[in-house]
């Protein structure tokens, strides 16, 4: 019988998605090179709507809520759905669950760093060979461009005071003079939360600032003073679409064009991304790892234009997007399964001028 080889590098979120699912392929055997013990990262969780990809993760999800908010300093929008709930899966526990899936024999795992040099993979100076490459190592990130970027802890009190059935998506109601800047608030129970500061800027700011807001908002929003900090989480996401091109292998995740730059969503795309190229793979039909349409990255260029030129508006741009829409559309919309109906809706309730100005910036660049 037909033994092909796949070689995976890397062992986070995109590598594992995709060697879970390995035993569709029955005629190939797999490599992963999952990094040394210098890439092993904290344990943070991933966000998402409910859809038919990732229901893998939806059935092992630490939480999940029907209901989640955006809120500005003159409104409020609270969306629902029952059909596609936001949830959320801690890292470990996914790629735990990956793991759990492997066919062990056809499967070997080496806890190493591959290095590349002029275009190919070396493991040891010895040269990675196989009828297929994936690449997941986390990609260089340019300078000078906007990026999300996050710091928080899951706060526990000792008093009632969250809301344990409404996710807190985005609260502007908080300093904006670093950039683009709200609280992203997950309601674990009524004591706990996990409470994260996000700003959309150029810049990334120190420790502490993060942490007084944080400090600032749960004292003002929930009156709350006394917590203890736990599960600390940061990160960075540039608001750029990235996506590789590399001779004889394919990308992935990341570095594969998997996240969304308006958003920074990546984990429902990682599992589109990792289904298709399996369905690619047992209908031996070419690879293509594309996973956002063309039309999703043009309006995502021109939002990232007004939020880049005109951040003092983004309150408002968020706020009249879920105006615009329900809930299942929301979701929909965020996870790129949306109908045009939906994207009509959007474009509508958008303020006219920076949109138009951005459009035409965009368009002659
Ligand atoms: C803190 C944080 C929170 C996020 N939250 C969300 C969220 O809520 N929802 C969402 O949709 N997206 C989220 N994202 C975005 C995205 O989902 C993640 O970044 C996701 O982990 C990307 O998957 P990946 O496989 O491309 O990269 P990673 O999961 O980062 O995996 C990269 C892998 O490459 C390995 N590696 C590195 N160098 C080498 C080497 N030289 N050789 C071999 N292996 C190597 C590392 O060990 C690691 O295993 C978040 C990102 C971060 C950083």
């Amino acid at each position: 019988m037909e033994n092909k080889k796949i070689n995976i590098i890397g062992g986070g979120c995109a590598a594992l998605s995709l060697a879970r699912l390995s035993t569709h392929l029955p005629d190939y055997s797999f490599n992963i090179y999952s990094g040394d013990s210098s890439n092993v990262y904290d344990d943070h969780y991933w966000g998402f709507w409910k859809t038919n990809v990732n229901i893998d993760a939806y059935n092992n999800a630490n939480h999940t809520w029907t209901k989640w908010a955006i809120n500005t300093n003159g409104s409020s929008r609270v969306l629902s759905s029952i059909n596609h709930p936001y949830c959320v899966i801690k890292r470990h526990k996914w790629l735990n669950f990956c793991k759990s899936k492997f066919k062990t024999s056809k499967i070997k795992i080496f806890n190493e760093s591959i290095f590349e040099r002029n275009g190919d993979l070396f493991l040891n100076n010895k040269k990675i060979r196989g009828n297929i490459i994936f690449d997941s190592r986390p990609p260089k990130t340019l300078s000078n461009i906007l990026l999300q970027h996050f710091e928080g802890f899951v706060a526990t009190s000792k008093k009632d005071v969250f809301d344990p059935e409404t996710v807190i998506l985005m609260d502007f109601r908080c300093d904006q003079s670093k950039g683009i800047h709200f609280i992203y608030l997950l309601p674990f129970s009524t004591k706990q939360a996990l409470v994260e500061s996000t700003i959309f800027s150029k810049n990334i700011e120190s420790k502490e600032f993060y942490s007084n807001e944080i400090s600032k908002y749960l004292k003002k929003y929930f009156n709350l003073t006394e917590f203890r900090k736990s599960n600390f989480e940061k990160g960075v996401i540039p608001m750029h679409y990235i996506s590789l091109n590399s001779q004889g292998r394919y990308n992935i995740g990341t570095r594969g064009g998997a996240v969304r730059p308006s958003s920074g969503y990546a984990f429902t795309f990682i599992q589109k991304q990792v289904t298709q190229i399996i369905e690619q793979l047992v209908k031996r039909k070419k690879i293509n790892t594309k996973i956002h349409k063309n039309v999703d990255l043009f309006l995502d260029k021109i939002l990232i234009e007004v939020l880049d030129k005109f951040p003092e508006i983004a309150p408002k741009i968020f706020l009249n997007l879920a105006k615009s829409i329900n809930g299942d559309e929301m979701a929909k919309f965020m996870s790129g399964n949306y109908s045009f109906t939906t994207v009509f809706k959007i474009i509508l309730s958008m303020p006219k001028i920076p949109f138009i100005k951005s459009f035409f910036s965009v368009v002659t660049s």
